[in-house]
């Protein structure tokens, strides 16, 4: 493995050996200044000309202008300095401007910076203000509604440089339209040439920079559409290039690369057709998920360029997934390359309210729009290989062939479950609603990981209870970590004080950075428990990741303590579905055959949908004897014990199909139920289960 293969085509690209060719016969034979009056003059005259027209047919520039220019960092400059200097002329003639300079929270750091830069030295004296995005990037329209009013100047992206994520510029058109904004609006399109069609004169963008190196031409090489009409003033004097735009004799062989790029876009002879890019993509993503167990993608497939992939995997930091990778010659980037020299986490992803650990760890996969067959036959190899090396290397524990953290685990028995409310750092659980039957097996499992047990307790009270948790704390020996009070409900003496989201006050066992709090129901006839992150002596609402009730109703007489994606724990579930969140009841389940494939059915849906998650639902040790691969993809294994911690995770991330499989099917069967019930409608499960699918095909079991 001595060749690159370079997956970083969003921080710069290769240049098409036609750009080189044409940069050469610009410095070669075709030397002339275009602004010279003689016949070497003209020709060079007639070269940039050319290049000229080929990229406003390229970017539909209909009756705006198209001014070259060394990049978009240039572009940007220009279009806010215009914008600015049209807000100052607005501002002297008393008119209403807007107070307000809106950007993207994800936008190029080169926008917010122009920004503050310009209004610094105009003396414009505009608040900026950031645009904020959602989990998936796109900009808040609700918010763009409010604020369009007030801002001067409004900048959006295209499309994100480290997500890949596509704005939906018309809704953002349409809000200002909507808002009678006269807000001077700026797109910056880097990402978005060669890989999204454009056709900039039928909008209200009044700028948008773009950048040669994004596309295979050089650094160094770029240009700004503005919108016939748009305000525009110069950023460099001087001899009256560009019209007088842009002054500075201009860069031919930049110039002559960049039109052979936008001759190449034009014929559609050397790059990919988006549904071929789409094809890359899944072919990508289908190996990096086979190469690296626990991996999250962080922008939905759907909402995002198909040439850039970014993901997080969990227990992994991002510089030891660049290590191996490098080392292995595929170059990928964590993020962006601007910030690559800093260790900090991604601001995109953080504006996405993405997890700390996401932002900190994620990986930016990108190639560009002239990639081929073989190139992504190359990568898929290479992405196969680091797999196969972090885990003979040792860097993927074993214990990372979960994907997700441990904190609820579940056991069962005749359809009544108990619970163990886990903190894998402190190493502390409490035993809820303990089964008489399942005392041995919790006791061994709190052993074998050596956990400090800080209470075992119950949602009901009554004399089989007591005895029955007495029994397990004899059971559990050395391990018991707490002193009883006589508690009707096992609660521990000593227990801290915490505040709920209805401000009352309550008791709270603390796990580490967890507690998990008492509720009280009907007056102490019964209890729950909520369990997650305290801050300052309270466990708000939004902070509920699990609720331990009696039944999988439990969670109606406390809505005002939970939020949506709380996971409801009963100890007794009707339909026997493992857990729920507290928004189920309202939902109507589909009917048990649309959630089942049939083994004839399931290479199709694999097929058609490459974003498929393969789920063995069985327990640990059957899925380490035979790892089920169906159509080429190994299936990471979530036990129906682990199901509620894994479905707070779902829950959170976007939504991906599940394929749950077991042996039988009926472990899968309640795991897709369970899912649906709760909201996730992506979830499937194998009929029959691999004891039927593997009856009727060669597709083998592969041993760990
Ligand atoms: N905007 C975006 C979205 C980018 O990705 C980049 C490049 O990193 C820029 C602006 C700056 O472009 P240039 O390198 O041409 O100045």
């Amino acid at each position: 493995m001595t060749y690159d293969i370079y997956l970083d085509a969003n921080a710069t690209s290769p240049v098409l050996p036609a750009a080189i060719a044409a940069a050469a016969d610009a410095m070669d034979g075709c030397y002339g200044n275009p602004s010279s009056g003689h016949a070497t003059g003209l020709r060079a005259k007639v070269l940039l000309d050319g290049a000229r027209e080929r990229a406003r047919r390229m970017i539909g520039a209909g009756t705006g202008r198209v001014i070259f220019n060394s990049g978009a960092t240039e572009g940007i400059q220009t279009a806010v300095l215009s914008a600015l200097c049209a807000v100052r002329e607005r501002q002297a003639a008393g008119e209403t401007v807007g107070d307000l300079l809106l950007y993207g929270a994800t936008e190029h750091k080169a926008v917010p910076e122009a920004l503050a830069h310009w209004n610094r030295l105009l003396g414009t004296g505009l608040t900026l203000r950031v645009l904020p995005v959602d989990g998936e990037g796109r900009h808040r329209l609700d918010v763009l509604r409010q604020l369009a009013p007030r801002a001067a100047m409004v900048c959006t992206m295209a499309a994100n440089n480290e997500t890949g994520t596509i704005s939906d510029l018309a809704a953002i058109e349409k809000a200002l339209l909507v808002g009678a904004s006269k807000a001077y609006w700026m797109v910056d399109s880097v990402q978005a040439l060669g890989k999204l069609p454009l056709a900039l004169d039928a909008t209200r963008i009044d700028y948008a920079p773009f950048s040669g190196h994004k596309l295979y031409a050089p650094k160094g090489i770029g240009m700004l559409y503005v919108r016939d009409g748009a305000p525009y003033t110069a950023l460099m004097a001087g001899g009256g290039q560009e019209g007088g735009q842009r002054a500075g004799t201009e860069n031919m062989a930049g110039i002559a690369a960049l039109g052979a790029v936008l001759a190449a876009l034009e014929a559609g002879d050397t790059f990919r057709t988006l549904a071929q890019l789409h094809a890359y993509r899944d072919r990508l993503v289908a190996s990096l998920r086979e190469a690296l167990p626990g991996i999250v993608l962080n922008t939905p497939l759907q909402a995002s360029l198909p040439t850039t992939i970014n993901f997080s995997v969990e227990g992994l930091s991002g510089r030891d997934l660049l290590d191996v990778f490098d080392a292995a010659g595929l170059r990928v980037s964590a993020g962006s390359a601007c910030s690559a020299a800093k260790a900090a986490p991604s601001y995109v992803l953080e504006a996405m309210g993405l997890a700390d650990w996401r932002c900190a760890s994620a990986v930016r996969l990108s190639f560009g729009p002239a990639a081929d067959d073989a190139f992504i036959d190359a990568a898929c190899e290479r992405i196969a290989h680091c797999g196969r090396a972090m885990f003979t290397g040792g860097l993927v524990p074993p214990a990372l062939r979960h994907e997700g953290q441990e904190d609820v685990v579940r056991l069962g028995h005749e359809g009544a479950s108990t619970w163990l409310a886990l903190d894998e750092a402190s190493r502390s659980c409490v035993v809820i609603d303990p089964v008489a039957a399942l005392g041995e097996r919790i006791a061994s499992m709190v052993r074998s990981r050596d956990y400090r047990v800080r209470g075992i307790i119950g949602t009901s009270s009554g004399s089989d209870q007591l005895s029955v948790r007495a029994a397990l704390a004899a059971l559990l020996g050395e391990q018991v970590d707490f002193t009883g009070t006589g508690d009707p409900f096992g609660w521990p003496a000593g227990s801290g004080s915490v505040r709920l989201g209805d401000e009352t006050q309550t008791d709270g066992i603390a796990l580490g950075g967890q507690v998990l709090a008492r509720v009280s129901h009907d007056g102490d006839a019964t209890r729950s428990y909520l369990m997650g992150a305290s801050t300052g002596g309270a466990l708000q609402a939004g902070d509920v990741r699990f609720a331990f009730t009696s039944a999988a109703s439990g969670a109606q007489q406390m809505t005002a303590l939970l939020n949506g994606d709380t996971i409801v724990c009963p100890s007794h579930d009707s339909a026997n579905l493992i857990c729920t969140t507290p928004t189920a009841a309202t939902r109507l389940a589909p009917s048990l055959d649309a959630m089942e494939l049939r083994p004839a059915d399931l290479d199709r849906f694999l097929r058609e949908r490459p974003d498929a998650i393969l789920v063995d639902v069985r327990d640990p040790w059957e899925h380490e004897a035979g790892r089920p691969v169906i159509h080429g993809r190994t299936a990471s294994n979530v036990p129906l014990s682990r199901l509620p911690s894994q479905l707070a995770q779902w829950l959170g991330v976007e939504s991906r199909p599940l394929v749950f499989i077991c042996r039988l099917g009926t472990r899968s069967q309640r795991a897709a139920q369970c899912l649906h019930r709760a909201g996730y409608a992506q979830a499937w499960h194998l009929g029959g289960g691999l004891a039927l699918h593997f009856s009727d095909r060669k597709t083998d079991l592969s041993r760990p």
